[in-house]
C-alpha cells in the first residue's frame, strides 16, 4: 500500500528543494550549530547571481575569491564539477558583454543556515503549534543574518543545548511583497531554553541530520549545486540546462564575522561516546543518554548507562567514601605499608603486634583491629582524593594563618573533593 503522506511530503521537499522558506506568520526557530567541529561558523556566506537564463535562475558565483568554500577542503569530496577558471558572469559584466539591464545581478551576498523550526502561527491571533523537529537547510538574505547574530550578540551562543535561544521570523506578504522581521524571541532570551531537559527531540534530530555527507551539510549542498563554467555560459547563452528541476542553485561560503557554533552543543554532536560503545549495556538507552549526565542525581545513579554515559559527557562519577568497591580482606592479610580502607577511613597498614592488627591513619593515629576485622584495598583513586584532600586541607591551615575569611571557602572546597572521586571503569 502506498503511503500517500510519506509521497505528499516528498512532494513538497521537492518543490521546496534545498532551501526551505519560511511559512507566512511567526516561525520560532533554533539555529544549529556548525556541521563540522573545525567550522568556525555556523553559517557560511555564499555570493550568487540573480536572474541567469530563461528562467532567471540563481547561480552560485565562481569566483573564489568571494565563494572560497568552493576550494575548501571539506567540499572536494562532494564536488564533481571544475569549478575553477573563474565566474563567467563576473567577466561579463565587467567587460560589458552582459547587462545588468538584462535582469542578470552582479554577485550578491546569501547565508546559509541550518535551522531547526520549533513553533509556528499563521497570525498573532491564532495559538502557537508544535513543530515536529526537523532541521532545515536555508538561504537568507541580510535581515534573517542579521536577526539571528543579534541573537549571537545578546546570548553568547544561542545554539547552546543547555541555554537555547529561539529567533523569531515573521513573515507577511506574498512573492514580491514579502517582508520578514527577524529577532531574538524575547521569552528565550529572559529564560533561555535547556533542550537536554526540555527538547531532547530536538537533540536527537540534530544527532540525526546534521552530520558530515548528510542532506544538510552545507558543504555537500554547495557542491551540488554549484554550476560549473561551462554549464554557465550555456545558461548565458540561451540555452536551459538538463531537467535537474532544482529553482535554486545556492552555494558558496565566505566567512564574515566572527562567531563558533556552540561549544557546548559541539562536545554533544561530535565527541560523543567516544570509546565508550563496549561498556554501554544492551538495550536501548534513555533519551537522557550522552546528553546531561548528573551522578548526584538519584536517578542517574541508578541507571545501568551510568558509566559511559558520564564518560560521554565528561561528568565525574562519584564513589562511595566507605567501601568503595575495593576487595574485601581481614585485617590479619594486611600488608604493611600498603593502604586500606578500616570502617570507612584510609589507613596505612603498621604491623602486628600482640595478637593485634595496627594501623596508622592519615593524622598519623594509631588505629588496633582485630586480625579478623574487615578491611577493603583502597583503590588509587580513593587514595588520590584522599591526598588531594590532605593537601587541601594543608593549604587551608597556611591560609588561615594570613586570611581568616578564606578559610571557609577552601575547607568547603576541601570537603568537595573528599566526597568528588573521580570514577574508574
Ligand atoms: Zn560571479
Amino acid at each position: 500500500m502506498a503511503n500517500v503522506d510519506k509521497m505528499l511530503k516528498d512532494r513538497e521537499r521537492r518543490k521546496e528543494g534545498d532551501w526551505w522558506a519560511f511559512p507566512e506568520g511567526d516561525t520560532a526557530f533554533y539555529v544549529c550549530p556548525s556541521v563540522r567541529e573545525e567550522d568556525d561558523y555556523a553559517y557560511y556566506s555564499l555570493h550568487v547571481h540573480y536572474g541567469v537564463g530563461e528562467k532567471n535562475r540563481m547561480v552560485v558565483c565562481l569566483n573564489t575569491e568571494i565563494n572560497d568554500i568552493l576550494v575548501s577542503d571539506p567540499i572536494r569530496t562532494f564536488m564533481t564539477k571544475d569549478v575553477s577558471g573563474g565566474c563567467p558572469i563576473c567577466e561579463g559584466i565587467a567587460s560589458g558583454r552582459i547587462s545588468t539591464n538584462s535582469g542578470v545581478t552582479p554577485p550578491m551576498e546569501k547565508w546559509i543556515w541550518n535551522i531547526v523550526p520549533v513553533f509556528h502561527r499563521s497570525s498573532d491571533r491564532l495559538p502557537w503549534q508544535k513543530m515536529d523537529p526537523e532541521v532545515r537547510s536555508l538561504m537568507g538574505n541580510w535581515t534573517l543574518y542579521d536577526g539571528i547574530m543579534d541573537g549571537f550578540a545578546s546570548m553568547k551562543d544561542v545554539t547552546r543545548f543547555d541555554q537555547a535561544c529561539f529567533i523569531l521570523c515573521t513573515r507577511t506578504g506574498k512573492d514580491m511583497k514579502t517582508r520578514y522581521k527577524v529577532a531574538p524571541w524575547l521569552d528565550t532570551v529572559k529564560e533561555p531554553v535547556n533542550l537536554i531537559k526540555k527538547r531532547p527531540d530536538i537533540i536527537a534530530e540534530l544527532k540525526r541530520s546534521l552530520r558530515p555527507g548528510s542532506d544538510h551539510d552545507i558543504h555537500r549542498l554547495v557542491a551540488k549545486n554549484a554550476l560549473d563554467r561551462a554549464e554557465i555560459e550555456a545558461l548565458l547563452g540561451g540555452v536551459e540546462l538538463a531537467e535537474d528541476d532544482d529553482e535554486d542553485e545556492g552555494t558558496g561560503k565566505n566567512p564574515v564575522p566572527n562567531m563558533k557554533g556552540g561549544d557546548a552543543a559541539k562536545a554533544i554532536l561530535y565527541d560523543r561516546g567516544k570509546g565508550d560503545e563496549a561498556a554501554a549495556p544492551e538495550g536501548q538507552a534513555p533519551p537522557c543518554y550522552e546528553l546531561d549526565c548528573a551522578p548526584d542525581d538519584a536517578e542517574c545513579q541508578s541507571c545501568e548507562w551510568l558509566k559511559p554515559c558520564a564518560a560521554a559527557c565528561g561528568a565525574e562519577l562519584i564513589v562511595e567514601e566507605s567501601g568503595g568497591g575495593g576487595e574485601i580482606l581481614q585485617a590479619s592479610d594486611a600488608v604493611k605499608g600498603e593502604r586500606y580502607l578500616l570502617d570507612g577511613k584510609l589507613v596505612t597498614a603498621a604491623g602486628t603486634a600482640k595478637g593485634a592488627v595496627y594501623f596508622q591513619d592519615a593524622d598519623g593515629v594509631k588505629i588496633k583491629a582485630d586480625p579478623k576485622h574487615e578491611i577493603t584495598t583502597a583503590s588509587e583513586v580513593e587514595e588520590e582524593a584522599e591526598e588531594e584532600a590532605e593537601e587541601e586541607a594543608a593549604g587551608d591551615r597556611d591560609a588561615l594563618a594570613e586570611l581568616d575569611g578564606l578559610l571557609e571557602d577552601k575547607a568547603s572546597k576541601a570537603k568537595k573533593v573528599t566526597k568528588k572521586v573521580v570514577g574508574k571503569g
